[in-house]
Parts: C-alpha cells; sequence; structure tokens
C-alpha cells in the first residue's frame, strides 16, 4: 500500500506539529478543525488506495462519505501521538472495526522510541507491512486466520461479529474453541475425520446456545 504524501499546505501543518517539544504532542489535536484538511487528505487517499475495503476487515464500502470511514490510527494516536501523522500509521477503517480495535496497544515493544517499520514489530497484521491474505482468509461471512497475527486482528477488530450476526445472534465473546471449529469445518484441507469432529463439537455448541437463548 502507498502510504498518503501530503500536499504543501497539509505538509506545513503536519511539519509544524512534528516540530513541537514532545510534551506539546497532544493526540487531541487531531480534530482541531484547522486539521481538517489533513485528515480529509488521509482518507481520500486511503479510501483510494484500499479500493474502498477495510483494512482490517477487508469489507468493501462503496462509498467515498467520510461519515462513513474512519481514519485510522494503527498504533493509536493516545499511545503515541508522535506518529499521529506518520503516513505508515495510518489506514482507513469502518467505524465498527475501529471502535472494537480501541486505544489497544498493537506493537511488540511500546518502548521503542523510533517508528516500528517492520511486519514483525507489530502483534496484529498490519495494512502497510503485511499481505493481509498471508494472515487472514474469509469463508463468506466466517474469518479464520492463519497466524498469530492473524488471531490478534480477529480478536481485537471483532471479526468474528460478521458470522456472528448472520447466525442471529446477538452478542457472542470471542470463543478459540468454537472459532477453531468453524475454522476446521470450512477448511478444504483437513482430513475428513477432523472435521467430522469439529462438525459433532459445533452442533454440540449450537444446541447449548439455543437452550440458553431467553426466548
Ligand atoms: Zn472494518
Amino acid at each position: 500500500m502507498n502510504p498518503v504524501q501530503y500536499g504543501a499546505p497539509c505538509q506545513a501543518l503536519v511539519d509544524s506539529f512534528n516540530a513541537r517539544e514532545p510534551e506539546q504532542k497532544d493526540h487531541k489535536y487531531w480534530n482541531d478543525p484547522s486539521v481538517d484538511l489533513v485528515r480529509a487528505e488521509i482518507k481520500d487517499h486511503y479510501i483510494a488506495e484500499q479500493n474502498r475495503r477495510c483494512c482490517y476487515c477487508n469489507r468493501e464500502y462503496p462509498t467515498n462519505n467520510k461519515a462513513v470511514w474512519d481514519g485510522e490510527h494503527i498504533i493509536a494516536k493516545s499511545l503515541a501521538p508522535h506518529f499521529m501523522f506518520e503516513p505508515r500509521n495510518l489506514a482507513a477503517s469502518c467505524k465498527d472495526c475501529n471502535i472494537a480495535k480501541g486505544e489497544d496497544e498493537v506493537r511488540v515493544n511500546p518502548n521503542r522510541k523510533a517508528f516500528p517499520d517492520q511486519s514483525q514489530q507489530y502483534i496484529i497484521v498490519h495494512p502497510h507491512f503485511d499481505d493481509y491474505n498471508d494472515h487472514i482468509r474469509w469463508y463468506g461471512d466466517v474469518v479464520r486466520p492463519l497466524s498469530a497475527k492473524g488471531g490478534q486482528l480477529v480478536g481485537k477488530c471483532k471479526l468474528w461479529r460478521f458470522g456472528v450476526a448472520k447466525a442471529g445472534v446477538e452478542v457472542s465473546p470471542p470463543n478459540p474453541l468454537v472459532d477453531g471449529m468453524i475454522g476446521v469445518m470450512m477448511d478444504p484441507q483437513a482430513d475428513p475425520l477432523t472435521k467430522a469432529v469439529a462438525i459433532e463439537g459445533y452442533k454440540a455448541y449450537v444446541r447449548e446456545r439455543a437452550q440458553k437463548a431467553p426466548d
């Protein structure tokens, strides 16, 4: 993914923020009206760059409407305001993914001073430094993590929510056992016996949930 290249007026604003003393770098500045143009430039760039797909759930949102999209800080701006305008710390995400991820730490070493620019310095799949398809696979609305980073992303962004919504279950906490069974069921490479065990396990889980349902 190509990082955003700021136009001259935005770059001047970013430069002046980056030149501030560390204690003067307040992440709340992001919402300052004087930053409107920068935020718009960031969103426009990444919405187009990502082909209108959220950087985390990979869903297509066929609109450029900025109310639908969030300018996403991969390292939360509250945790690292000094990386707030770093182009490789920015992407476009849907509101649900952004809200789910919140201010969770995604760096392996949060004490590192320089901007982490390598895949292995992040615990989640990184929109700039990782290939999404190496870490996450979607079977329709059912997600299957293919790596530890993929698993972390599924958990932090609640990517299981699409399958859960389809199943008509309002709220379902992440359940690694169930997620694993779904993954096996959906895996064309899984051997038949393993698959049969997963299917029976999942049936038992669904029966149990149905009995617990209030109505
Ligand atoms: Zn999303």
